[in-house]
């Protein structure tokens, strides 16, 4: 097996735009007393302050620091926004479209741009490459489920168990560390693309390495194909556990093939991903797999500095009867000190007892070290970030300012991408790359929107579809689109009520179409920054079919229950069948009764035809939706 090979380090170029600040500070003051503000001009007291014309800005930003970003006062702004009917102080933060009022008044150009956050739990600044020193690789193992994750996560850690106390009590802290010839290797013992996912939502890159689990006796299943595009979105190497060898019925190269199918390409064949044959039951092939872990992360040049202050990842956390809140952190810079003052999210501590998962107490952690940790004042999240403080002082204040902006946040949403900001972005130029998830009714038309979405390209940007498989829009789903900035894309498909909720609380855009062309349409525009939404659909009700009767000459008729909103006679309906639409039509009847109602309100029953329509299912959705016009907005 290879060696850690040199130390080198990728260089990232440089930004290059050190002097921008200048020549703009230059451009600043040529400006400096020009046009009006004449009044202020001759206060000897205060000198006139150069005129902005352009100004950025991030979420949450108050009355009070756009009106000094802008060179105005407080009350500048304030009567500015007063005039347009909105009462604010100077404390008040400001939505985009308070910014533009005020910008608009003073003619000046606004950029929002991500906040670059004060007391970030983050790593700055770059470590000197002379000070890293390789460290393990972490490991996700993720796949179908009944694959065998579980057993090989047991099996590893029965084995290969770090301390080499075999016998030990091992308590599951969410991850542990093995040893294979000398090297140590780190998994999470969170199975599953969706926590990895949830953690990369959260802003966390924990995984260095993800193991798909493919079991020989039944190939690629579709959480095998979801697996494989989490962790490409992710960007993470893959290496496929051929697993349940030992069954009779195990037949690998059909997996190698299938998995070919889905671009992950077996080395044999030509491909960069290995492919190991194990059986997580029997044992068999588990060091095989280690060592291949152990060559993956080895091409990696996976590196830390052990020497400073310890920075890393919450992998679970709980609050212990006993104990007060628990925490198992994954080091992932530094090293870890018992008695370290900690910023754990917004949570403070101080490490008052560090134990490895077998209960083995440590005095300290380096690098890609998953520890139990006591010592927090509060219960912090799993994918929540953490950082050592010399300092006590220090590390309150941090925690302090962070436990604020996080109540500030949470009042605030923060949103993934929406087309109307991609079409705004890309105008910016901010944009190379869009990417999108499409869910569609069946595989073939979830192809068919790839493929006529990966043929635009629209001045330098591109769609890049990350993920794409037939059924209703999942949570897995919004996960990822949350992860990885992306919009949902929803082809004869409809989110329920659930779903909606989550998205709109990730702040993820589902678009949802049923003819080709307008998907590609809509995103064509969007991406020529032309988006103009004309007419935006407006959902009147829901209704669940919960009986049927046939009625000849009339056809099917469904006894429904009016669930949501209301059905209004002959409004356009869509009926949805386990989240997947079926058909697309118009109400042809609506009877409370015998008699014909206009509308039929939630919490009420009636019967209902579809025209054209007959092959009504108790148990579907019979969704009634309406177009409204949008007023463009300047
Ligand atoms: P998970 O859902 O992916 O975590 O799968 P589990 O680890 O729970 O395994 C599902 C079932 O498959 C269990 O009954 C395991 O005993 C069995 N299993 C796991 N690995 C193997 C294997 O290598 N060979 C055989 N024959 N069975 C296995």
């Amino acid at each position: 097996m290879a060696q850690n090979s040199r130390g080198s380090q990728s260089h990232r170029p440089s930004r290059g735009n050190n002097n921008r600040g200048r020549n703009n500070s230059r451009k600043r003051r040529n400006n400096a007393g020009s046009r009006n503000d004449q009044k202020t001009a001759q206060q000897p007291r205060k000198p006139a302050l150069p005129e902005v014309h352009a100004v950025t800005y991030s979420d949450g930003i108050t009355v009070g620091e756009l009106a000094k970003k802008i060179n105005k006062t407080a009350s500048d702004v304030i009567k500015v926004l007063f005039m347009e009917g909105k009462m604010v102080t100077i404390n008040s933060p400001l939505d985009d479209d308070m910014v533009d009022i005020v910008c608009l008044a003073y003619d000046i150009e606004p950029t929002k741009v991500q906040p670059r956050e004060e007391d970030s739990l983050e790593d700055e600044e770059p470590d000197d490459p002379s000070t890293l020193q390789p460290r393990p690789p972490i490991v996700t193992i993720m796949g179908h489920v009944d694959h065998g994750k579980t057993t090989l996560l047991d099996t590893i850690r029965s084995t290969k168990v770090a301390s080499g106390e075999a016998g030990g009590i091992t308590q599951a802290i969410g991850a542990y560390q093995v040893a294979v010839n000398g090297h140590k290797i780190t998994f999470l013992d969170t199975p599953g693309h969706e926590a990895f996912t949830a953690m990369r939502a959260r802003g966390a890159k924990v995984t260095d390495i993800a193991v798909i689990v493919v079991a020989a006796d039944d190939g690629v299943m579709p959480q095998t194909e979801e697996a494989i595009d989490h962790a490409k979105a992710a960007n993470v190497p893959i290496i496929v556990a051929v697993n349940k060898m030992d069954k009779p019925e195990a037949n690998p190269d059909r997996v190698m093939s299938e998995m070919a199918d889905h671009g992950v390409m077996p080395e044999e064949w030509g491909g960069d991903t290995i492919f190991v044959r194990t059986s997580a039951k029997k044992g068999t092939g588990i060091n095989d797999l280690l060592e291949t872990i152990l060559t993956v992360a080895d091409v990696q040049e996976l590196k830390a500095n052990p020497n400073r202050l310890a920075q890393g990842t919450v992998i679970e956390a709980k609050l212990d009867k006993g104990r007060g809140p628990v925490a198992t952190l994954l080091v992932q810079n530094g090293t870890l000190h018992y008695g370290d003052p900690v910023v754990v999210g917004s949570c403070l501590g101080k490490v008052r007892r560090m134990t490895e998962e077998d209960g083995h107490e440590l005095k300290k952690a380096g690098p890609s070290s998953p520890v139990e940790v006591i010592g927090l004042n509060d219960v912090p999240e799993a994918g929540d970030m953490f950082r050592a403080y010399e300092d006590e002082k220090e590390a309150r204040a941090v925690a302090d300012r962070r436990k604020r902006r996080k109540i500030e946040q949470a009042r605030r949403k923060t949103s993934a991408m929406s087309l109307e900001d991609l079409s705004k972005e890309i105008e910016a130029g901010e944009i190379k790359e869009v990417p999108v998830i499409i869910k569609a009714d069946v595989q073939g038309s979830a192809e068919a929107v790839k493929s006529a979405l990966e043929k635009l390209y629209v001045k330098g940007v591109k769609i890049n579809v990350i993920h794409s498989t037939a059924g209703a829009i999942s949570e897995s789903d919004i996960m990822l689109a949350d992860a990885s900035k992306a919009m949902i894309i929803g082809f004869n498909v409809r989110p329920d009520a659930n779903i909606r909720k989550k998205a709109e609380e990730a702040g993820v855009e589902i678009r949802l179409h049923n003819i080709i062309y307008k998907v590609t349409e809509e995103m064509e525009n969007a991406m020529k920054g032309m988006l103009e939404p004309v007419y935006t659909e407006v959902i009147l009700g829901q209704a669940e079919i919960r009986q049927i009767y046939k009625i000849s000459k009339v056809g099917t008729v469904g006894g429904c229950m009016v669930t949501d909103g209301k059905l209004v006679s002959h409004c356009k309906v869509r009926l949805i069948r386990e989240g997947i639409v079926v058909y697309d039509g118009v109400l042809g009847s609506l009877k409370r009764f015998k008699d014909d109602a206009r509308e039929v309100l939630s919490g009420f029953e009636c019967g209902i035809t579809i025209e054209n329509y007959n092959d009504l299912k108790v148990g579907d959705i019979v969704e009634a939706y309406g177009e409204q016009e949008v007023k463009e907005e300047s």
